[in-house]
């Protein structure tokens, strides 16, 4: 009731905030779009987004005060490398948390941009209608590839609000879900304040509510075949170890489709192993794997190729927030007035450090080889085998990528597009065949000669590729592409696209490209789709190369 209570401030005890959205005059809002996959993954019927109740709750005028009152979460974060203190929920406020009765999923759903929190700091809580689009589209898009990911149910403006930020803009609420918000942040800030008992309280309500309990994550981790490396752990091991297990499956994932998230600071990073808090995020267009699509990253730190290292480093504090309670010696001190008032006695630390620092290295060798497993085989898929080796990675991987690099090839159609040619029999591609497939439209400064591409494209192709089909035996080439267009998506959310429906949906009040870039990103595999999406068509199969070096 004291509206002070909600003016930014240092949220010192306490793991969240209660708060209130901003409530808004019902017929200054409209639904720009709803995700019937998202509708669908809640458990409500499509038809339900256009009862009274559903448009009050996406805009953040229905709170259901009697059975959870809205919250806004802490969290701190380190930044491009360094500590920036307090964070939190400045700009998403949680409404509550449901499950789905016939998957057993639970969410916790979000208003992104329902005003002011403790947590806002200098801004104003309000989301703009551009990122509103993008992290909308693209939570979708993910899920679609089956990446792990935050979803996004609905998206919303308001005809009378605007936001300052560089230019005069209009403000935009997405409603989004997950099966949890938390980071490595809401740990972090923890540890940074040596605040013992919330560290404790979040690890366990972590390992219990989110996770299931440790049976569960342990049971789940045999299903994966991870079962022997979680054997005889303690609680707070295995909560580590699940994490980084998430953390290093998600990754290698968005290294298989060329996603990169643009600010994997440790507040964007899940401990759900979920693609979370987009920014300038992107897709990657033609290979080059020192791209970033962070125009601030000059060190090239959230760059596709550093992405492995640095989701790393971001477990490495984690760890850290951690090392305390999984490194003891004695579980039952956890417990003790004199640990959670000063911690590690003098005369054991030495011997705490030492077994920390033995755990995280432990837990880097898992990370890699989760990382690798997953990358291998994700690559393999896409590259339409059915049977992973050890070589692979150093193999046909590398070599695969390589080719792309050198010839400036479109990493996602470059996938696409060899799925649907002939490796065998008599209508096997030929050195023509392969410029016609690869090379067509390629242009720009730097790209080599259409014939000289050719030719080394062919050359991989009949000494690795086919050498590789043939040797576990997958010569049929029907099949293979079935295999392939399964996996390899025809659409991808390529930021050109994301922008040219931003500037549709802002300047021209154009309402349909978002339901019809809405549907293609959810069915991201089709060859063709129906005559409603042909005003979309032009996406599908649209290449930009970027022209420079
Ligand atoms: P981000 O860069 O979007 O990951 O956000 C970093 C931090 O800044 C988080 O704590 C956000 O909640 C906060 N933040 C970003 N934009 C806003 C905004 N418009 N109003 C309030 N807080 C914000
Ligand atoms: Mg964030
Ligand atoms: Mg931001």
């Amino acid at each position: 009731e004291n509206p002070k209570l909600l003016l930014p401030r240092m949220v010192r005890d306490g793991l969240f905030v209660y708060v209130k959205p901003d409530v808004h005059d019902m017929a200054k809002t409209e639904i720009l779009a709803v995700s019937p996959a998202a509708m669908r993954d809640l458990g409500l019927k499509l038809a339900e987004k256009e009862s009274e109740e559903f448009k009050k709750f996406v805009v953040g005028n229905r709170v259901f005060e009697e059975e959870s009152y809205p919250w806004a979460a802490l969290y701190g974060g380190w930044q491009f490398g360094d500590w920036a203190g307090q964070l939190g929920d400045g700009r998403a406020i949680s409404m509550f948390e449901g499950t789905n009765p016939s998957t057993r999923v639970r969410y916790e759903v979000q208003l992104k941009g329902a005003g002011r929190t403790p947590f806002s700091r200098f801004a104003d809580g309000r989301a703009v209608l551009r990122s509103s689009i993008r992290e909308f589209l693209v939570s979708e898009a993910l899920n679609a590839l089956s990446i792990p990911t935050t979803r996004a149910l609905s998206l919303s403006y308001f005809t009378n609000e605007k936001v300052l930020r560089e230019r005069i803009e209009p403000r935009a609420i997405v409603v989004r879900m997950a099966e949890s918000w938390l980071r490595i942040g809401s740990f972090d800030i923890h540890r940074r304040r040596q605040q013992r008992n919330l560290l404790i309280t979040l690890a366990d309500y972590c390992i219990e509510e989110v996770f299931g309990g440790i049976e569960m994550i342990v049971d789940e981790a045999k299903k994966n075949g991870y079962g022997d490396a979680y054997e005889g752990l303690d609680r707070y091991r295995i909560l580590y170890k699940e994490i980084v297990r998430r953390t290093a499956e998600t990754t290698a994932l968005w290294q298989v489709y060329g996603f990169m998230n643009g600010v994997l600071n440790t507040d964007n990073v899940s401990v759900y192993g979920l693609s979370l808090d987009f920014g300038p995020f992107s897709f990657m267009d033609t290979y080059d794997p020192s791209f970033t699509p962070n125009h601030d990253d000059h060190f090239l730190r959230y760059s596709y190729r550093n992405t492995p290292t640095i989701m790393w480093w971001n477990l490495v504090r984690l760890g850290e927030d951690l090392a305390e309670l999984y490194a003891v010696d004695d579980p039952a001190f956890l417990a003790s007035e004199e640990y959670l008032s000063s911690g590690i006695p003098e005369s054991k630390f030495e011997d705490f450090v030492g077994r920390a620092e033995k755990i995280i290295e432990e837990e880097g060798e898992f990370y890699k080889s989760v990382f690798g497993k997953h990358y291998a085989a994700g690559f393999a898929r896409r590259l339409g085998l059915t049977q992973t080796k050890d070589t692979d990675r150093e193999g046909i991987i590398e070599s695969a990528l390589e080719l792309m690099k050198v010839h400036k090839l479109d990493f996602q159609h470059f996938f696409r597009r060899l799925g649907g040619v002939s490796v065998f029999g008599k209508d096997a591609i030929d050195v023509e065949g392969i410029a016609t497939v690869f090379l067509t439209g390629q242009r720009g400064i730097g790209v080599p000669s259409t014939e000289e591409s050719a030719n080394s494209i062919y050359e991989w192709f009949i000494d690795v590729y086919s050498a590789r089909l043939e040797e576990e035996g997958s010569t049929n080439d029907e099949a293979r592409k079935i295999r392939m267009n399964n996996v390899n998506p025809k659409f991808v959310l390529r930021n050109w696209i994301l922008d040219e429906v931003i500037e549709r949906v802002e300047k021209l009040g154009d309402r349909k490209v978002l339901d019809h870039v809405l549907h293609l990103a959810l069915h991201p595999f089709e060859e063709k789709w129906t005559a409603e999406e042909e005003s979309a068509e032009r996406y599908k199969d649209e290449q930009r190369f970027s022209g420079d070096v």
